[in-house]
């Protein structure tokens, strides 16, 4: 199956009331994961990677402060591995940039090979939000790239994207954008948080997701809306983590808020904050199942440091190299199964519940060359 833009897997979604899951990864053998998972379920899989992501790939444990370098040698390195595994896949597959902040960021992804990016100007003024997105969809799309943007705040906390307040997305302001941009899809803020801590009154606005679908219908555009911070924090896994002697808490988005929002015109939702969870909760078993792997061990003493750190690149820093080169030696081995395991977990559920589960042979595989095409013809 060939390597596809986010652009026909989201118009299949919309136009059959599904939503696809986003997955984040931050090393090749998690990619492999999303992709074996899918199919499993015999599903399209969309795989991301969010900025400071890059630069762990690119071999930086110190990831928040990556250079652009190193964000180009992790573009690189996980493209050129995704597009190995994508050809050889019985399923479609995407590789989309997560929360690009600047053109300069978005580039090196687009020219790495991504075949999708976000960029996210929702922090600027409008105006410049709209500059800075036309000007990544024009770069993008002469190569068939897809482009999500983002309009409104979303509270919360995800690597480096930080606010504590949210504004949700204006219906009006949201078509604008897309006949502004040119944009093939859209994350709104309508109720959901970064991070695993949303609170327990978590309120997703289905009025602002129906009305935005509503207006572009009047204006005949075809784009898709994108959820971001709708992570599920099960909290079977959670309750597992602290038995496990971790210290996290936290809780999602309810299934059943999303199962009203998806068929109202939600498709793709972001997932990374579950799979962190999964994975902390293999590693610790695994620890837990052996006393001998906790002597003298460096990942062991900075899981016990901060036992509420669910995010798997802080206690596994000391091996960051070996993972994110998916060279396996005798010290990084005995991670790799606690975190495809976590992984497939996630990965499988998010899927079917959101309902992407078994449309793999109905997404229209398109090359990149292809939708360059379209776009040309601005269909
Ligand atoms: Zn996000």
């Amino acid at each position: 199956m060939p390597y596809i833009p986010m652009r026909p897997l989201l118009e299949y979604a919309t136009a059959h009331g599904i939503a696809h899951g986003a997955y984040n990864v931050n090393m090749p053998c998690q990619a492999k994961a999303i992709i074996e998972a899918h199919e499993t379920i015999r599903s399209g899989a969309i795989i991301q990677v969010a900025e400071p992501g890059l630069a762990y790939l690119g071999g930086n444990a110190d990831f928040l402060n990556g250079t652009l370098e190193e964000k180009r040698l992790g573009a690189e390195r996980i493209a050129n591995y995704v597009r190995q595994l994508a050809e050889k896949a019985t399923i479609p597959v995407v590789l989309h940039l997560d929360h690009g902040r600047s053109f300069e960021s978005v580039k090196i992804a687009i020219d790495a090979g991504f075949s999708s990016v976000m960029v996210d100007g929702s922090s600027l003024p409008y105006e410049e939000n709209v500059a800075l997105t036309k000007k990544v969809v024009d770069y993008a799309h002469k190569r068939g790239v897809s482009v999500e943007g983002e309009l409104g705040v979303l509270a919360g906390t995800e690597d480096d994207v930080f606010a504590e307040n949210s504004s949700y997305t204006n219906p009006i302001t949201a078509v604008d954008f897309f006949k502004r941009t040119g944009c093939d899809s859209l994350a709104i803020s309508y109720g959901t948080k970064h991070g695993a801590v949303k609170g327990d009154n978590v309120k997703l606005r289905k009025e602002i997701v129906i009305a935005t679908m509503e207006n572009m219908h009047h204006e005949k555009i075809n784009g898709a809306l994108v959820s971001h911070g709708s992570s599920l924090v099960p909290q079977y896994i959670v309750r597992q983590i602290n038995m496990l002697g971790g210290q996290v808490s936290g809780k999602g988005v309810p299934v059943s808020q999303l199962n009203e929002v998806i068929p109202a015109g939600i498709s793709k939702i972001n997932v990374d904050t579950d799979i962190r969870l999964a994975i902390t909760r293999n590693v610790r078993k695994m620890y837990m199942s052996d006393e001998t792997l906790r002597e003298d061990d460096q990942v062991w003493k900075l899981m016990c440091e901060k036992p509420q750190q669910f995010d798997y690149r802080y206690y596994l820093a000391p091996l960051t190299k070996q993972l994110v080169e998916d060279r396996h030696d005798h010290l990084s081995q005995k991670y790799l199964k606690p975190i495809t395991d976590g992984v497939k977990e996630i990965v499988t559920t998010a899927t079917v519940l959101f309902g992407g589960a078994g449309d793999a042979d109905d997404i229209p595989v398109v090359t990149l060359k292809e939708m360059a095409e379209r776009y040309g013809k601005g269909l």
